[in-house]
């Protein structure tokens, strides 16, 4: 079995709305970059086949930076 941590970002929105500091910066500058976190989101493989746990309304994001069909 493997787990796939699409993001573990907490249920508020990060970045905060007009955060300046180095990190939110940093995000806005590169969404690609490991600063840039969306809310939680799980992908479990198993023999069996595949399932999420924690769907959050950022997996259209989630699925184009991992490559989820
Ligand atoms: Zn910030």
């Amino acid at each position: 079995m493997q787990v796939l941590v699409l993001s573990s970002g907490g249920w508020e929105v990060f970045q905060p709305l007009f955060c300046n500091c180095r990190v939110c910066q940093k995000a806005i500058e590169d969404p690609f970059s490991k600063d840039f976190r969306t809310r939680p989101g799980f992908l479990v493989e198993t023999k069996e086949g595949k399932f999420m746990i924690e769907i959050s309304p950022d997996i259209k994001w989630q699925a184009a930076r991992f490559g989820i069909n």
